[in-house]
């Protein structure tokens, strides 16, 4: 009986999925830039996660600390757009940091990856094209969207809320 009960629900999530609308890079804010200077620029573990689209270890050092940050926003490492903030962010268990919507949707963009036989939708910085990670909806959250930014934490910067206020007093 429970193997059923799982089945159609992977199911109705799949169908969830294909609701969730494309959303294209911005192309007023695009930042291009050459692999050369991406690397100067990122880390090997930020290079690795936002220009070859990987994904960093499940509850791992960057994950912990995701836990432990009070109020503020995430920023794309890669050129600084603001993509989250702590409002939106929940703890789904999953060990990747987690938001439930976008702090400013104009800078994510959202595209339907269908290469290896399930859709998969993977959410990137519309500003720069970085790899940020996936997004998954219906999947019984009880957050006001039921979506999962599932992102990795190493394609992040975050500014906690008083460093913020102390750069807008400037
Ligand atoms: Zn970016």
């Amino acid at each position: 009986m429970f193997s059923l009960a799982a089945c159609s629900a992977e199911d109705e999530k799949k169908t969830a999925m294909e609701t969730i609308p494309e959303i294209p890079a911005d192309p007023a804010g695009k930042v291009v830039k050459t692999d050369a200077e991406w690397k100067k620029l990122l880390t090997p573990e930020q290079y690795r996660i936002l220009r070859e689209a990987g994904t960093e270890r499940a509850n791992g050092e960057v994950y912990k600390e995701f836990k432990h940050q009070g109020k503020g926003t995430y920023h794309c490492a890669g050129c600084g757009a603001l993509l989250f903030s702590s409002n939106e962010k929940f703890d789904s268990g999953c060990g990747w940091p987690s938001f439930y919507d976008p702090a400013k949707a104009d800078h994510v963009a959202i595209k339907k990856d269908f290469s290896f036989g399930a859709l998969r939708i993977e959410v990137t910085c519309a500003k720069c094209g970085g790899h940020l990670g996936h997004v998954f909806e219906g999947e019984g959250f009880k957050t006001p969207t039921d979506k999962r930014y599932c992102i990795n934490g190493g394609g992040l910067k975050f500014v906690p809320a008083k460093e913020e206020q102390k750069a807008a007093a400037k």
